[in-house]
């Protein structure tokens, strides 16, 4: 991938994110690992959903603007925390989706097994600790748990997800409200029983021999260790990588 269309592609998941509300206004901050010490970051204080390619900011590993005419996203932190923490990812998304938000207001955890689709693609997904927005504290309360799995809700505030590429970590943040949508519904039609130990543990099977990659978090019900994974497989033949390409190519091809 060149450095340009990595660009476009970050430009993109933005305007997507926008779109399906996930970060409304100037809020959420998307980024890429270009190298060791180089990451393409969104701008602080511009919206998502309307941003083209020149306006991304490149940062070093502490966070220090390296070029771009805007400043670094308030959350380059909590990114840099994530990229520490998983050499194996290589996108961040922080966003507010709204109905998982509201899970951690109403004290409500998203980690426990309930919905199999969900289990099988990100696991549960855990909340950290209450951090002021835009501070330091966002990436300490996120190194422990963003170790262990590939979504985590942040107190109060939003959701981080990490990715293989940047519409991956994407298609991870539509998920984690997705699930709090259709909980929430399902919820207010009546008692929403957690998935057994067994069929959780079916699904983590399922998981590793289609080569899920990344890393999902077991809930304390269905882990003997909390916060115990499960193993991630084999990558599939078709990669991420591959569908990454593949949706930059239809969208340049796009009139
Ligand atoms: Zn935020």
């Amino acid at each position: 991938m060149t450095e340009l269309e990595l660009r476009k592609a970050i430009c993109e998941v933005g305007r997507r994110l926008y779109a399906k509300d996930l970060a409304v206004a100037t809020d959420g901050n998307i980024s890429v690992r270009l190298g060791p010490n180089r990451y393409l970051c969104t701008p602080s204080g511009v919206s998502k959903g309307f941003m083209a390619p020149n306006d991304l900011i490149i940062a070093d590993g502490k966070g220090v603007k390296i070029s771009g005419a805007g400043k670094v996203t308030s959350e380059i932190y909590t990114h840099l925390a994530a990229y520490e923490e998983r050499p194996d990812m290589n996108a961040v998304i922080h966003a507010h989706p709204p109905k998982a938000i509201a899970f951690t207001l109403a004290g409500i955890s998203l980690a426990e097994c309930i919905l199999p689709e969900v289990v099988y693609s990100i696991g549960g997904v855990p909340t950290t600790e209450y951090a002021t927005p835009a501070t330091r504290e966002g990436s300490e309360v996120i190194r422990g748990l963003i170790r262990q799995c590939d979504a985590v809700m942040l107190n109060r505030h939003g959701a981080v997800t990490v990715g293989v590429n940047v519409f991956d970590a994407l298609f991870k943040m539509e998920k984690v409200e997705h699930a709090a949508s259709t909980l929430l519904t399902a919820q207010l039609l009546g008692q929403v029983p957690r998935l057994t130990r067994d069929e959780v543990e079916k699904l983590y099977v399922v998981r590793k021999d289609y080569g899920v990659t990344g890393k999902a978090f077991k809930c304390e019900t269905c882990s003997s260790n909390t916060g115990q994974t499960c193993p991630s497989g084999t990558p599939p033949t078709t990669s991420l990588d591959q569908v990454f390409e593949e949706t930059l190519r239809a969208l340049e091809a796009r009139p």
